[in-house]
């Protein structure tokens, strides 16, 4: 069989996502505009309505806005789990906090709240759970959490859209603020992008400032209100991290398809389930009754009895075709985080052990079905 290679992951961009840009290029507004705010409107609208949403050029600005709307400052700690991408922790440092590395749940690969609240001293302040892989740290017990110990809630939703908490949308909740990801492999993509969700108008303020130079009217409203359209106060030192209406345009679309990608995902999930039962790998939990999984990753874990280690199985999937990723070299690991806060291991023993025999198979909407039976083909080959 001689397939073209597989790759991790690809966005699924149609023709309508690139006639939508085509129409934002010919509006002759570019910059963060009417596209923009009608996606911020849709955005909110789907989860529900009765939240803010603001859109941003990244996750991580996204982050980094949250947290400094919640009032994170020098000396400050946040609970971040160790198992994430590094951003959750950096924007912490961004603003002089400092991030605290928490182990994960074994099941999910969640941040474990008896671990965290072991790690609370009188310096935290937030907590910023990751719905790892798209299935969301339940909500009633992280509401607890929170509450017993005064923490604010900011949710790293980069993998969790649409995903159904305990009966409610991530995003819909109650907590501070929720950050999803536009990034080219996330569940819906604008290339780069990201979405900041709140309920508490001051926040969503605060962060629309900041979002532009901390400039208290955006260009748009400039230009489109009866002020005049020179004037302008800045009122902070803000940053610059607004949507372009080019990505917004791709983003509008992208959220009208996001039920059917989403489908189509969990389909995969389902024959990838079906498939490895037999074989030696964990296979990823399952989303409790009232909640569900974006599927935004398909991670396994090889256990004692397979025959090849994780670092092996990677090569053999890609002499067979198939690229694979792993979600995540956990932070304690890496050398900034293991330095700065002299972390070792054996201070994260869950997230040091299954690190070691993780791995994340494709699983995007773009997938074929012979896609699919490539990947079911390439693990059975080498496992079965
Ligand atoms: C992708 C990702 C981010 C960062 O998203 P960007 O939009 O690329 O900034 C943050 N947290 C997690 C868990 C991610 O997977």
């Amino acid at each position: 069989m001689n397939r073209a290679f597989l790759p991790f992951a690809r966005p699924d961009i149609g023709e309508e996502e690139i006639a939508a840009v085509a129409d934002a290029m010919r509006s002759g507004w570019l910059t963060t505009g009417p596209n923009a705010s009608a996606f911020e409107k849709e955005f909110a609208e789907f989860l529900g309505g009765g939240r803010f949403a603001v859109a941003v050029n990244s996750a991580t600005a996204g982050l980094h806005l949250a947290y400094e709307a919640i009032g994170v400052g020098p000396g400050d700690q946040v609970l971040v789990p160790t198992w994430t991408f590094t951003s959750t922790a950096e924007a912490v440092r961004y603003l002089g906090g400092d991030p605290v590395l928490v182990d994960v749940d074994p099941r999910t690969l969640c941040i474990d709240l008896a671990d965290a609240a072991r790690r609370v001293t009188e310096r935290t302040v937030a907590v910023a759970p990751v719905h790892y892989a798209g299935l969301a740290v339940p909500d009633a017990a992280l509401t607890a959490f929170a509450a017993a110990h005064g923490l604010k809630v900011v949710e790293d939703a980069a993998h969790a859209f649409p995903t159904l908490n305990e009966g409610t949308l991530v995003g819909a909740g109650r907590h501070a603020a929720t950050v999803f990801s536009f990034y080219a492999t996330k569940t819906m993509t604008t290339g780069e992008g990201g979405m900041i969700v709140t309920a508490d108008e001051a926040l969503a303020a605060r962060m629309r400032t900041m979002r532009l130079h901390g400039i208290n009217r955006d260009v748009f409203d400039r230009y489109s209100s009866s002020k005049p359209s020179w004037h302008y106060d800045v009122v902070a030192p803000g940053y610059k991290y607004n949507l372009t209406d080019t990505a917004a345009a791709m983003g509008r679309v992208q959220l009208r398809r996001a039920p059917e990608m989403m489908a189509r995902r969990a389909a995969i999930a389902d024959r990838f389930d079906a498939a490895f039962a037999d074989l030696p790998v964990q296979r990823p939990p399952r989303a409790a009754e009232g909640s569900s999984h974006a599927w935004h990753i398909y991670n396994v874990r090889l256990t004692e009895d397979a025959p090849v280690g994780r670092d092996r199985f990677i090569e053999l999937m890609a002499e067979a075709g198939v690229g694979t990723s792993v979600h995540f070299i956990p932070l304690h690991l890496h050398p900034y985080w293991r330095d700065t806060y002299r972390l070792a291991p054996d201070d994260f023993p869950v997230a040091s052990a299954e690190f070691e025999r993780s791995v994340s198979l494709p699983i995007f909407s773009a997938m074929s079905d012979a896609d699919v039976e490539h990947v079911v083909g390439a693990v059975r080959g080498i496992l079965g």
